[in-house]
């Protein structure tokens, strides 16, 4: 087709409009039931509730002497009558009663009766008598029962994706179990002639496919389950045949790289119109421009289609924009937001279009300010500027110029 009449057909979507159409379409997949040690990184699928106060008892925040606050009063010092110890773990033999102390561990449930810890560096102990020098107020050094979560409390709502804090909260409130979205198998394919897989000879005028290990890394990253589908040559029946292989191992959205700009667009849009539909082609980006999305439909399903441009910069930033908002779409997330940092640019960018730029920078704390600076060659093949980069900086469609000092936002690029 030409190259006119096809972008006519399909009018150039800001950032916005192509996410919100990628994710229009998804739906979160179904649950299922993982262990509390393989459940990070997962999305929970339903809100984890307190069964009970957290800390359920209220227990000391230091290492010292459970006591009645009043009887410190005008400590200099008082003169307290130690009557037992609690350790972490026990429980308090007896109550704390007026002119009275009990040697109490941090984390040990406070004894009835006290309402106070005097740490040690504050008392000394002198024989069955703790001379106690400071007056303490009700409360003092005592964590409540339920200070940090009361009973019935969602303290991790659906959606959230499980990190270690998260790990660790779910095991306080004893799961050993936790409900979370199936994760989604995300098919990968690269197409082009000139393809070559890592460990094979690069024969003259080859070169080495790239793109699907950065993207089995970023599915894998994502919370999916990537699924190699190849290289696919240059030529629409062997596209069709390997993305059809991947539906038949059961994919929930499939990633191909290549073939989709002006020259190339016809193969993945000549794939889809033939076993499903086309949506949208081109997004006001850079890098990433070609950007194509469709529907494969086989045996009764639809599956999402990401055609991403091939240019190895490219195909990761179409990745980070779209591919995986999706993936985690699909598993229910609630934040697919990419974050980012602000930060001052340092250089100065002349741009000819208006589209929004994602440029390759390193941040770093100089002055007590974040700044970003550009890696290198901002080219969409050179890898290497992204390999030095933490950062994509996110250049706003209708600026036309950027000058050293500039505030932007930074989508951080972290391990
Ligand atoms: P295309 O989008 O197919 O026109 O490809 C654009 C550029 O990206 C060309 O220079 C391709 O050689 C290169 N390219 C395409 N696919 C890959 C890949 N999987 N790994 C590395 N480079 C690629
Ligand atoms: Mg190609």
């Amino acid at each position: 087709m030409e190259a006119d009449k096809l972008t006519q057909m399909y009018p150039m979507l800001s950032v916005e409009e192509a996410l919100e159409r990628v994710l229009s379409g998804l739906s979160p997949l179904p649950e299922e039931r993982v262990p509390l040690l393989e459940a990070l990184g997962r999305v929970l699928s339903r809100d984890a509730v307190a069964p009970h106060d957290i800390p359920p008892h209220a227990n000391s925040a230091m290492d010292g002497y459970a006591v009645r606050a009043a009887d410190t009063a005008g400590a200099g010092p008082v003169r307290l009558r130690l009557v037992g110890e609690v350790a972490a773990g026990g429980l308090p033999e007896r109550e704390v009663g007026p002119g009275e102390a009990v040697r109490i561990m941090t984390g040990a449930p406070l004894p009835p009766g006290a309402d106070a810890v005097v740490r040690f560096e504050w008392a000394e102990l002198a024989g069955e008598w703790v001379l106690i020098f400071r007056a303490v107020p009700p409360g003092h050094d005592v964590r409540p029962a339920g200070e940090d979560v009361r009973a019935g409390e969602v303290v991790i709502p659906a959606g959230t994706r499980l990190r270690p804090q998260e790990i660790g909260m779910l095991a306080t409130l004893g799961e050993t179990e936790v409900w979370v979205r199936r994760r989604p198998r995300v098919g990968i394919l690269a197409t082009g002639d000139e393809l070559v897989e890592p460990g094979d000879p690069l024969p003259p005028g080859k070169i080495r496919n790239a793109n699907s290990y950065t993207n089995f890394a970023q599915v894998k990253k994502s919370g999916g389950i990537p699924v190699p589908l190849g290289v696919a040559r240059d030529w629409e029946e062997e596209v069709a045949a390997r993305l059809r292989a991947g539906v038949e191992q059961g994919v929930d959205l499939l990633l191909v790289s290549g073939g989709v700009s002006v020259g190339d667009f016809d193969l993945v849009k000549r794939v889809l119109a033939a076993q499903g539909r086309m949506d949208f082609w081109r997004v006001r980006m850079k890098p990433g421009k070609p950007l194509a999305f469709g529907w494969l439909s086989l045996s009764g399903r639809e599956v999402p289609v990401l055609g991403m441009p091939g240019n190895p910069v490219s195909a990761m930033v179409s990745f980070e924009l779209f591919a995986r908002p999706a993936i985690l779409a699909l598993q229910g997330a609630r934040d697919l937001s990419l974050p980012t940092v602000p930060a001052i640019f340092t250089d100065r960018v002349k741009r000819k279009d208006d589209r929004r730029h994602f440029l390759r920078v390193r941040l770093s704390q100089e002055g007590g300010e974040l700044v970003a600076r550009l890696t290198g060659e901002q080219g969409s093949g050179i890898l290497s500027s992204l390999v030095k980069a933490d950062g994509l900086a996110v250049i706003p469609e209708n600026w036309s110029h950027v000058e050293p000092g500039a505030r932007v936002e930074v989508i951080p690029l972290w391990p």
